[in-house]
């Protein structure tokens, strides 16, 4: 069953494309007034008309998770607006070229880093009043199946993802004795960009789409998920 989101605010990063765009359309389609940033208007807008179009309501923002002052400003504008935040999902990432670590470009360390793990906290350190003042706030880091185990060639997005589900850990433990709820989710192989990258030779047909796999981040955005500082595999939530 879809959790009722009705009248939730919920502030998705990296919502103008694959998972994310897929997780606002299902969370606005639920109730949610949904709240998407990313870094290409037009895909924002796109994602906008589709919620729009299903009566949902949308705020789309502009903003480059590298831009590290943009999260109190965005935090301050949501605070003036709402006053509150029911939900987060950290979704934004980048991948970065899959390469062996002694290869690696310093740039693209950094910017992987910065990206998926550094911003990550940014935004957590800039959200977690308005998710506190939310009277069931849920907060939800996107991970990887290589966050664990051994992934050679997976370099910074690999070690940013296993930082960012320790950060997730660290976050649970401070926020246990307050109505906040933090989780972790690994969408499995999912068709999109990133994973096109990543595997150019798969069928995306073969995998799970976005929407597929949305359900299982409603749950865990929904008031009713009393987990905390759990890590879950959206096809075994599902059974995909
Ligand atoms: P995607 O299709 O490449 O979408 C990535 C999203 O992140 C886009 O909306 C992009 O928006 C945003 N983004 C990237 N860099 C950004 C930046 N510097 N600032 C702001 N936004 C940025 O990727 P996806 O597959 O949906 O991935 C979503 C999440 O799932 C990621 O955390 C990824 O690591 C994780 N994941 C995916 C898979 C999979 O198989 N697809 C598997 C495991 C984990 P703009 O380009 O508009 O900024």
């Amino acid at each position: 069953m879809t959790p009722d989101l009705q009248d939730k605010v919920i502030l998705i990063t990296g919502a103008s494309r694959g998972i994310g765009r897929a997780v606002a359309i299902a969370a606005a389609k639920a109730g949610a007034e949904i709240i998407m940033t990313g870094r290409t208007m037009g895909a924002l807008e796109d994602a906008d008309d589709a919620i729009k179009a299903a009566g949902g309501k949308a705020t789309i923002v502009e903003l480059d998770m590298a831009d590290y002052a943009a999260m109190p400003r965005l935090a301050a504008v949501i605070h003036g607006r709402w006053g509150r935040l029911d939900g987060l999902l950290a979704n934004a990432a980048m991948l970065g070229p899959l390469t062996p670590l002694s290869h690696l470009d310093d740039k693209i360390w950094d910017s992987t880093i910065s990206v998926n793990l550094t911003a990550q906290w940014h935004l957590i350190r800039a959200m977690e009043p308005l998710l506190i003042a939310a009277p069931a706030g849920r907060a939800v880091l996107v991970s990887s199946g290589v966050a664990e185990g051994i992934a050679p060639f997976w370099g910074p997005y690999a070690i940013s993802k296993a930082g960012l589900e320790a950060m997730g850990r660290v976050w649970a433990g401070e926020t246990e004795r307050t109505n906040l709820r933090v989780n972790m989710i690994n969408p499995g192989g999912t068709a999109t960009g990133m994973r096109a990258s990543a595997f150019p030779g798969e069928n995306p047909e073969s995998l799970p789409q976005p929407d597929d796999i949305a359900p299982a981040f409603l749950t865990l955005l929904s008031p009713d998920c009393t987990d905390h500082g759990k890590r879950f595999e959206a096809r075994s939530m599902l059974g995909l």
